[in-house]
């Protein structure tokens, strides 16, 4: 990392501040419900309020105030299409076709839907590759689909295995896809340590052994750019609720390749019924002609409401913008820690993270015997950190609206936290939301 540093100042304030003054991206923290009294580095579990979600729920009250059941076609935007119509707003951001993006749902229900629709074990081939480090959710989804399939997820959900507990080899993972998988089912981003996988790879060397390949987006989207078309990826799934800033439980977001349209969802509804007839209410199915096809249910109006929003920010900003922040932070990050003497004794945190860009999300993974309590001293010091099992203390500065400053300032209380011995007071327990 050594060599990354730009400058010999880095460890100090007034560098943090200069590289302030240069970000093309600062202007959006305005826009942003931030508190004084707080560094808030856990927008990649919840993301912060904007003004510009603010907004659109309150829009979305009025016109339901106003238009009642006429809100459907007359509100604007139209409720009737506005998973349609949000799907394509966010299309760009993930290098999808418009019509290949819905948002509805949410994560794990998407995740079902689509694997319902993907998983077919026929003969011999019947297993799903997943990963030892994947979020539990997306593993217990996967087990039931195998259950739903009479299937026996000890044989059938394949988890690839860690080398070093922080990371995923991709040559394990490639060298798993073997005859006898019918699905991949990968994360974008690893959440505990922020790996980030060659999705591109990835996909090729699934479809070079005859497997379809989908992957769960909630730690990538909004912090990373991607090219989920150009890839060939058959589907993926997301939440809106992490760096997309919809609020907490918002819907989600899901992606299916334009190859796959019109094949038959595995759990239908009516609100993936082919738009132009959803209301004559017939009985026999007919897909909608695009990935709208695989919502089930009524868009449910005020938890999507935030991201009307929420995508105009992300659409001013641009992706790119905010990649190219985020890396440059999260580098900081780790070369202001490793300058201010924190990968060392007394201090000894050890980064998680990869430190090449190509292999990193959005956040830092900071190791140490001691995080639990390291993050309960950094909240009573007003920074919000996230803590996951066993050691791990996560930080993310959100491109829209974290400083260098702040970034700064964090390292410095993880240094003066060891030097004061105050996280020695904390309790070890976590809480039940860690
Ligand atoms: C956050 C997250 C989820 C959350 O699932 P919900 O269904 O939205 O509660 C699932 N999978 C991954 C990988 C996540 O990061």
């Amino acid at each position: 990392m050594t060599q990354n540093v730009p400058n010999p100042d880095v460890a100090s304030r007034d560098y943090a501040a200069t590289l302030d003054s240069q970000d093309e991206v600062a202007p959006f923290r305005e826009r942003f419900h931030t508190r004084q009294d707080q560094i808030y580095m856990d927008g990649n579990s919840l993301g912060l309020l904007s003004r510009d979600a603010e907004d659109a729920v309150y829009a979305a009250l009025k016109q339901w105030k106003t238009l009642g059941i006429d809100g459907w076609m007359a509100a604007d935007p139209q409720w009737f299409t506005l998973g349609e119509q949000l799907g394509e707003m966010t299309a760009e951001m993930v290098g999808a076709y418009p019509d290949e993006v819905v948002v509805t749902g949410t994560t794990t229900v998407n995740q079902h839907q689509l694997v319902s629709t993907f998983y077919r074990p026929d003969g011999q081939r019947r297993k799903i590759i997943a990963t030892a480090l994947d979020f539990p959710s997306d593993i217990y989804a996967l087990q039931s689909q195998i259950l739903l399939r009479g299937g026996d997820p000890e044989t059938d959900l394949v988890r690839v295995e860690s080398r070093d507990g922080r990371t995923i080899d991709e040559e394990d993972l490639i060298a798993a896809m073997t005859e006898d998988v019918a699905l991949a089912v990968l994360p974008s981003v690893l959440y505990r340590s922020g790996q980030l996988f060659n999705i591109g790879r990835l996909t090729r060397a699934a479809h070079d052994a005859g497997i379809l390949i989908g992957f769960d987006c909630a730690h990538s989207a909004g912090a990373v750019p991607h090219e989920l078309t150009a890839s060939g990826v058959d589907f993926a799934y997301w939440c809106n609720y992490k760096y997309l800033n919809s609020g907490p439980g918002s819907v989600g977001a899901l992606y299916v390749n334009r190859q796959h349209h019109g094949t038959r969802p595995g759990l239908s509804g009516w609100w993936g019924y082919n738009k132009e007839r959803q209301f004559d209410m017939v009985h026999e199915w007919e897909s909608a002609p695009a990935a709208g096809a695989w919502q089930i249910s009524t868009v449910p109006l005020l938890s999507t409401a935030p991201l009307i929003g929420s995508l105009k920010i992300f659409r001013e900003a641009g992706m790119d913008r905010i990649r190219k922040k985020s890396l440059k932070q999260t580098e900081y990050m780790m070369n202001v820690m490793e300058a201010s003497g924190l990968l060392s004794p007394p201090y000894g945190y050890v980064i998680g993270t990869p430190t090449e860009p190509e292999r990193r999300g959005g956040h830092v993974a900071i190791e140490h015997v001691d995080a639990a309590r390291i993050a309960r001293a950094l909240k009573q010091r007003g920074i919000i950190p996230d803590f996951r099992e066993p050691n791990v203390v996560r930080l993310a500065p959100i491109a829209l609206y974290t400083r260098y400053v702040d970034v700064w300032d964090v390292v410095q209380a993880l240094k003066g936290i060891i030097d004061t011995g105050e996280y020695l007071e904390m309790d070890e327990g976590r809480n039940i939301v860690a």
